[in-house]
């Protein structure tokens, strides 16, 4: 090989099969070499890393940019995960929410389409289409979509946008003919429905403290384990999404025996925080599913562990403090922010304070949501995969504050936490997109991706 772009040196690489003192050669943004600086071939330019780690940039499979229930568009919300050292991002197209309005129809691949066009990510992306509607025409839909690359779809148990487990089966036997992928949010309709408005009637019954025993660990317990058998039947691939307690974990685990295709994910607030945040900070933490006790976090961290839990996402939903207080939590619009402080505060808690390994850090957030998603060059460092690389600061301590926001969102519910870890420098496809929370590449520089169908194997 001639002489080659870029080479990032003078940095610990983490992957997540081990740690090495390596450089990376970089060209034309793809990595061509990891090893010893002397051996890698002449590099237009050096980069010095400064001692710090070298880590794959995050893949965050769980985003919700540009539609309901956000305010970030690709714009704010990709400087904000760039800041924040996540490289590709995963969100959610609708099935018929058009430019601010719930349509009376519409199809999966006009929600595609409208993500595709005339957005500027900094970063890479892809969508999962959101089926909302129950049809013939929207299982018709599957299989052109799956050939354009988008592999991945989502629905849901409960709320306006719900879909019966009848139909969620038809879909998932569907997704398995074509190798894609499900994903569903999962808590029971009727069980939250009876529950709210029994706690709604209770003395307090408007306080934010009070909204997590409007939708219980059981309710979700009992919708994860419903769906994943769905979709164990049907031999589909099934992702469930934002696991937040032991029951609904266990319900998961359950049915994850041999063969079962049955991945899940946590996010990062169910890890660090708990119920006792809504008497602290009221509304703004208010999400669904809730956040539970510091038991169901210590068990989702054992999830992680041995496996049935394999990925950490954010579920940033975007939303303005306008939207979220001033009234009873349930006019609060359901979200919180997090792409920008999610790799920090969740590398604070499993790496320093729980004893997890940086190659552990790197499944969770950059190789499995990489892997289950059928996107084969992301989330590792090696020869042949995109130079999509975070320069971390394991031992800068800093204060999270949401005047460093880079989203629209105009707070944080990690206001004042302290974290030791820092996200130095972030580089796509070769390109620094990110230095020290400042953005210094043009919007438009992330692409659209076209998904493999993934390999569970
Ligand atoms: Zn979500």
């Amino acid at each position: 090989m001639g002489q080659i772009d870029t080479v990032l040196a003078g940095g610990t690489v983490v992957t997540a099969d081990g740690t090495y003192d390596a450089a990376v050669g970089i060209d034309d943004g793809t990595i061509v070499g990891v090893g010893s600086e002397a051996a890698l071939p002449d590099a237009d330019e050096r980069v010095d890393a400064d001692g710090n780690l070298v880590l794959p940039g995050v893949v965050d499979p769980h985003t919700h940019l540009y539609g309901y229930n956000s305010v970030d568009s690709y714009e704010t919300g990709t400087a904000a995960a760039a800041a924040g050292g996540v490289t590709t991002l995963l969100t959610f197209a609708w099935q018929r929410w058009d430019d601010g309005e719930w349509g009376a129809e519409g199809t999966l691949a006009e929600a595609v389409e409208r993500h595709e066009t005339g957005t500027e990510p900094l970063i890479d992306c892809g969508v999962h289409p959101v089926i909302t509607e129950e049809s013939e025409a929207v299982l018709d839909e599957l299989a052109a979509l799956v050939d354009d690359g988008v592999t991945s779809f989502k629905m849901f148990t409960t709320d306006d946008i719900r879909l019966s487990n009848g139909f969620i089966g038809e879909v998932f036997r569907e997704l398995a003919d074509l190798g894609a992928v499900g994903m569903v949010h999962t808590e029971d309709y009727s069980v939250c429905e009876h529950r709210g408005e029994a706690v709604r009637a209770e003395p307090d019954g408007d306080a934010p403290a009070a909204y997590p025993r409007s939708r219980p660990d059981y309710a979700e317990a009992m919708a994860a384990g419903s769906v994943a058998r769905l979709a164990v039947a049907a031999d589909a691939k099934y992702y469930a999404v934002h696991t937040t307690s032991e029951a609904a974990a266990d319900a998961l685990a359950a049915v994850q025996t041999d063969g079962a295709n049955v991945r899940a994910e946590t996010c990062t607030h169910y890890t660090v925080l708990d119920e006792s945040t809504y008497e602290r900070l009221g509304n703004r933490s208010i999400m669904a599913p809730p956040l539970r006790t510091p038991a169901d976090s210590d068990a989702l961290f054992d999830s992680l562990r041995d496996g049935a839990l394999s990925v950490v996402s954010t579920d940033h939903v975007p939303l303005p403090l306008d939207r979220k207080e001033g009234g009873p939590w349930w006019d609060s619009a359901f979200g919180i922010n997090s792409l920008q402080t999610s790799l920090p505060v969740f590398h604070d808690e499993a790496v320093n304070r729980r004893g997890f390994s940086y190659p552990d850090l790197v499944r969770f957030a950059c190789r499995n949501p990489a892997d289950t998603f059928g996107l084969p060059r992301k989330g590792r460092i090696e020869p042949g995969a995109d130079a999509d690389l975070v320069v971390f600061d394991p031992e800068e301590t800093y204060t999270i504050t949401a005047e460093d926001n880079l989203s629209n969102a105009d707070y944080s519910v990690y206001e004042g936490r302290e974290v030791t870890g820092r996200v130095e420098r972030t580089f796509v496809r070769g390109e620094l997109v990110a230095d020290d929370g400042e953005i210094v590449a043009d919007p438009g520089h992330g692409r659209f991706l076209d998904r493999d169908v993934p390999d569970w194997g």
